[in-house]
């Protein structure tokens, strides 16, 4: 795990650098997201400029400084490659993501004006990191929208295998093209409701540990950013059908929720609001097991979790994972009940081992009669799949 004291209750995943309280917002901001007002009455920034269109892959070469580097990973260049025939730009294929491998990568790229991050979490992290290290303009293309690491400043990147979150990167623009995702493959975009719906799960642990009197000082519950978050969470649900189909609305209503990523740094660096027991699973069963999951499985599942552990809208939540497609059962995730037992089990210990902000799973005793729980309404929620 990464180097962090229990005072600053960094997650594995968002090392806590500043607990500064960054309340001021450019005007740009303001237009982008309507004056948001949160908190102290001060408006929240959050939010990259986004472009939503089609056909938006034969536009880079005319408007992106060259010669610019195509970050990319080396399936997607034969789908993709095409559209930069005779642009001045290269590709650059993601291998190693150790931060030290990356540095070295940055620092022999030869010639180049701009990046453009074509693909999925880990393409757009790289992009970001050469942008930061060699400070160049950067462009975004997600070809899927498996997570929200378009709409943060950090790249995930690792230090001797362990995931760190590290440097800072605004872009230029992201685009969004809705037949490129909605060619994607759609698990890969159903996986992206993940870090939306633990918005609920977070606001319950937010709740729950002012309640308890175990909330941090300088995260005192917030009912304005909590009713943002949640009004994300809705539009998920309100739109089941479209996000399944990965139609114009669907894809929108799932852009909208993962924007609010970027609140995460606008509120301060407060992940309160964005997420607490969901993502506290993922990180338990990745420490346990070393797997590799796709980020909407064990995410997913964490939120179910999270909600029969605060009985709070379990059933809407599965009914709306469910629903969309996406497959959190622990066997499409390549684990076994005995593993997930083992994780739900170790959850507890976990979380107050490394020292996360407290949340249910701090307390909670996972009992055989909540396994058999959270089996029978799994089972029943994917009773029509095989
Ligand atoms: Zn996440």
């Amino acid at each position: 795990m990464i180097a962090f004291d229990k005072g600053q209750r960094a997650p594995p995943n968002r090392p806590s650098t500043a607990s500064s309280t960054l309340r001021s917002v450019n005007r740009e901001d303001r237009k982008l997201n309507h004056n948001h007002v949160h908190g102290h009455g001060q408006a929240l920034a959050y939010g990259f400029p986004t472009v939503f269109g089609r056909g938006l892959l034969d536009e880079f070469r005319h408007f992106v400084n060259p010669p610019f580097l195509v970050v990319t990973m080396e399936d997607l260049w034969p789908i993709f490659g095409h559209h930069f025939e005779d642009a001045d730009c290269r590709p650059y294929f993601c291998g190693s993501i150790e931060q030290e491998d990356l540095d070295r990568e940055a620092a022999s790229l030869g010639e180049v004006r701009a990046i453009l991050g074509l693909g999925g979490g880990q393409a757009l992290d790289v992009a970001k990191y050469f942008t930061w290290r060699l400070n160049l303009p950067l462009f975004q293309m997600p070809t899927a929208l498996s997570v929200n690491a378009v709409y943060g400043q950090r790249a995930g990147v690792r230090v001797d295998g362990t995931v760190v979150y590290r440097g800072w990167a605004v872009p230029q623009s992201i685009y969004i093209d809705y037949d490129v995702l909605a060619a994607c493959p759609p698990e890969l975009n159903w996986s992206g409701i993940g870090d939306v719906l633990c918005f609920h799960t977070g606001i319950l642990d937010w709740r729950y540990a002012e309640r308890e009197g175990k909330i941090e000082d300088k995260w005192r519950y917030d009912e304005g950013l909590a009713r943002q978050s949640l009004a994300k969470v809705r539009k998920i649900v309100d739109n089941i059908d479209n996000i399944r189909a990965m139609n114009d609305r669907g894809i929108e209503a799932l852009v909208d929720g993962l924007k609010w990523g970027t609140s995460y740094h606008g509120a301060g660096w407060c992940p309160r609001h964005i997420e607490g027991t969901d993502h506290f699973l993922f990180y338990t069963l990745e420490k346990l097991t070393g797997k590799k999951f796709l980020h909407g499985q064990p995410v997913g599942l964490g939120v179910i979790v999270g909600s029969l552990l605060h009985e709070s809208k379990a059933d809407e939540m599965l009914d709306t994972i469910a629903g969309i497609g996406l497959d959190i059962r622990p066997e499409a995730m390549g684990l076994t009940w005995g593993q997930l037992e083992d994780g739900l089990r170790t959850m507890r210990a976990y979380v107050n081992e490394v020292g996360l902000w407290h949340s249910i799973a701090h307390d909670a005793t996972i009992t055989d009669g909540f396994i058999s729980d959270l089996r029978r309404e799994l089972a029943k929620a994917y009773a029509h799949r095989t």
